[in-house]
């Protein structure tokens, strides 16, 4: 008999409350996308409850993407909305909702100038990643490997230096909440939703743990926005709809208890669907040094087999994906000894900001056993274990293809080809951390949450990570902080309309 899961289980409806509150939306989870949907209702005049099962805001990470936001104005960045929707999409395979990403494409621009506006006000910078993440001369190459210079990050320049560091994305969400408690929005801390309330076919609120055994009725009258975040770490589900992200090294970032697709199964016991795409898994290296093999860098990469099994262009879903099909699950980096030249002529910009100790650095992390270094292939070979008769052999072949600027096999842009010919040679493991999977519920153009005849299911939105149908297949890093940007930008535009009781596109609110 096939497994019934826990979505598949609808329980009985609660309906017994020690108390009901009434607010014209109720929003679900306080990360950014719940944050900025509370705030933008709060800021419209209307009412809002938003209802946290942490005792906190939720919020991590450093990029926050946009584009035509009022930074890349005043930086002269100018990116096409339609170009950017139309490699989004192709990076779905298609699958994606493609109404949802133009809507992203021109909107999120706006939604970002509001909320710098907001931070500026309050006292914090915004800045753009040109020379990190969103990097300032991706956006020349070809389709394929184009990244725009969408990444915005959010500082605190008063942060006290315990907070350390990629606080980014928590000074934003700070920067949205503080606001969103001006403008009057209800934050209901450690108050977990644990069933959505329907009624005559429409969802009219949520019951919530009244933290003594009990349930609490919060109404939404305009309607209800789930903004759960993810399913990363509901194995269930993970082992359901994308098994691949179970070879990850871990999600060893997800908070303890969060991401557990809370709202994916409230939702779904309200009849909705989930989205028919493939999902998006957000996995990337985390690396040693500031040289980053796999994500900043692209150093040769090969397999147990001591053989070349992918294109090393360094995108962190290329390279990770690839480890994780690679047999045994393992897969190493390896450069030679003149590393920072070809690291200077691939990365010209990041180069010049590397640490004066970098060469050191490296050494420390050999001393350490998490590189390993070696006078010939062969030998590096036997330190990494692989045969040593194939990684020469896959050497040599990789330096021909780099003499020849073309690289036949895999489609490596010349610019990131790295010859490995002088020694001693280093080797690096290729590490895969999952820091979002991004899998979501069906939803139609207006992020109305739909069932599974594709009608949207009245009263019910989802923005963020339950958010379905945006992203497909693969994380398009070709958009640096598409995954909050999408957040962000959904959840002030469905905040926004449904605190006049409409929808995105100025339909009446069903
Ligand atoms: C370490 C790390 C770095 C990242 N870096 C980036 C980056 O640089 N750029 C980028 O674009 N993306 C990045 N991501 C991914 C991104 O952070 C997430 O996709 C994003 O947080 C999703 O936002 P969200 O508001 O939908 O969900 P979340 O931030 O997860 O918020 C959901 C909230 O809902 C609450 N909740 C869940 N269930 C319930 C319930 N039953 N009742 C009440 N509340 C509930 C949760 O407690 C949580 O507070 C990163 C992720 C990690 C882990």
């Amino acid at each position: 008999m096939s497994q019934v899961h826990i979505w598949q289980r609808k329980p009985e409806p609660i309906t017994e409350f020690n108390g009901e509150e009434v607010a014209d939306v109720v929003v679900v989870g306080a990360g950014i996308a719940g944050c900025t949907a509370a705030q933008s209702v709060s800021e419209s005049g209307a009412s809002v409850i938003c209802i946290e099962k942490f005792d906190q805001p939720s919020a991590h990470g450093v990029d926050i993407g946009a584009i035509d936001s009022i930074l890349q104005r005043e930086a002269g960045i100018e990116i096409s909305p339609v170009e950017a929707a139309r490699l989004i999409y192709a990076w779905s395979q298609q699958q994606a909702n493609y109404q949802l990403i133009r809507t992203f494409t021109e909107r999120s621009g706006e939604v970002m100038s509001h909320y710098v506006q907001i931070a500026r006000e309050a006292g914090y910078t915004v800045h753009l990643n040109t020379e990190h993440t969103a990097r300032a001369d991706w956006d020349t190459l070809d389709d394929r490997f184009r990244m725009f210079r969408t990444a915005h990050v959010f500082n605190d320049p008063n942060a006290p230096e315990s907070d350390g560091p990629l606080r980014n994305v928590v000074y934003a969400v700070r920067v949205i909440y503080e606001s969103a408690l001006a403008h009057g929005a209800k934050f209901y801390f450690n108050t977990p939703a644990e069933q959505l309330i329907k009624e005559d076919g429409r969802v009219v609120g949520v019951a919530v743990s009244d933290g003594e055994g009990g349930y609490k009725r919060i109404t939404g009258r305009n309607g209800v926005i789930m903004a759960t975040g993810g399913i990363t770490n509901n194995k269930e589900m993970i082992e359901c709809f994308c098994p691949m992200a179970l070879y990850a090294d871990g999600n060893a970032y997800t908070p303890v208890g969060g991401n557990a697709g809370d709202g994916h199964i409230m939702c779904a016991w309200a009849g909705a669907a989930f989205s028919r795409c493939f999902p998006a898994p957000l996995i990337h290296p985390v690396s040693f040094t500031a040289l980053k093999p796999g994500m900043d860098s692209s150093w040769l990469a090969v397999n147990r087999n001591g053989k070349r099994f992918c294109n090393e262009t360094a995108w962190e879903p290329i390279v990770t994906n690839a480890r994780i099909s690679a047999p045994g699950n393992v897969a190493w980096s390896i450069w030679d000894s003149d590393y920072l030249e070809h690291y200077k002529r691939m990365e010209p910009i990041k180069y010049a900001a590397l640490p004066d100790d970098i060469l050191e650095e490296v050494e420390e992390n050999v001393a350490k056993g998490r590189y390993k270094r070696a006078d010939s292939i062969e030998e590096l070979a036997e330190a990494i274990g692989v045969p040593a008769g194939n990684l020469v052999a896959t050497v040599a072949r990789y330096n021909e293809l780099v003499d020849s600027g073309v690289d036949e096999d895999f489609g490596v842009p010349e610019r990131f080809l790295s010859p490995c010919k002088r020694g001693p040679f280093y080797a690096s493991k290729i590490s895969a951390v999952m820091l979002s999977l991004l899998y979501g519920m069906r939803v139609d153009d207006n992020s109305q949450v739909c069932d599974a005849n594709d009608d949207p299911i009245p009263g019910l939105y989802a923005v963020g990570a339950v958010q379905g149908d945006f992203f497909a297949n693969s994380y398009p890093v070709t958009m640096p902080g598409a995954d909050h940007g999408r957040a962000l930008c959904f959840g002030r535009l469905v905040g926004l309309a449904l605190a006049k009781g409409e929808n995105i596109d100025g339909t009446p609110a069903a």
